[in-house]
């Protein structure tokens, strides 16, 4: 991509952005519900979070999950997202209760959740446009702390720590 479409592409990004930050967001409620509706629709119901709840101290992760206690957090930064989006956290979130880590059967259970890539790439896209607008005039923008895979959790460990769910790579 030249510098000018990618220029021109952060606008688009930006203008639909703003567009959709006036959509009504969900509240912690409805946004348990839609958890509990996707898990039977995806995972026969067997991901059962104790709590899944809106939080505005992950600004690196798009959600996360700590399946010990069966909790889902996701980032408000998702508010105003396409649906489809939010519920691929969601749903991604969801599968680390019943599998932690991103390894093949992670991602096997994530193929029954249709839009999967497409989610992916607009979070992948996002992040992308955050880097290029923040990034330095000579374009060497320095947030490598936004990525990286998850540490693989010890056997029976508690997974607190999130994940950049929508720009890591597949398991190995
Ligand atoms: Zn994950």
């Amino acid at each position: 991509m030249s510098e000018a479409e990618e220029q021109r592409w952060v606008g688009v990004m930006l203008d639909k952005l703003a567009a959709q930050e006036s959509k009504r967001t969900l509240g912690d409620g409805e946004l348990a519900e839609r958890a509990e509706r996707l898990s039977g629709q995806y995972f026969g119901g067997r991901a059962r979070p104790a709590s899944v709840r809106w939080v505005t101290n992950q600004n690196t992760r798009w959600g996360s999950c700590t399946p010990a206690e069966g909790s889902i957090r996701l980032s408000h930064r998702l508010q105003g997202m396409p649906e489809y989006v939010v519920d691929y956290v969601l749903v991604h979130e969801l599968a680390h209760l019943l599998v932690p880590g991103h390894g093949p059967r992670f991602w096997r259970l994530l193929e029954a959740y249709p839009r999967t890539e497409r989610a992916r790439g607009y979070l992948e896209g996002i992040v992308a446009a955050d880097r290029l607008r923040h990034s330095a005039p000579d374009g060497d923008g320095d947030e490598s702390d936004d990525e990286g895979p998850a540490p693989a959790p010890a056997p029976g460990a508690s997974r607190s720590e999130g994940e950049p769910v929508g720009s890591e790579p597949d398991g190995s």
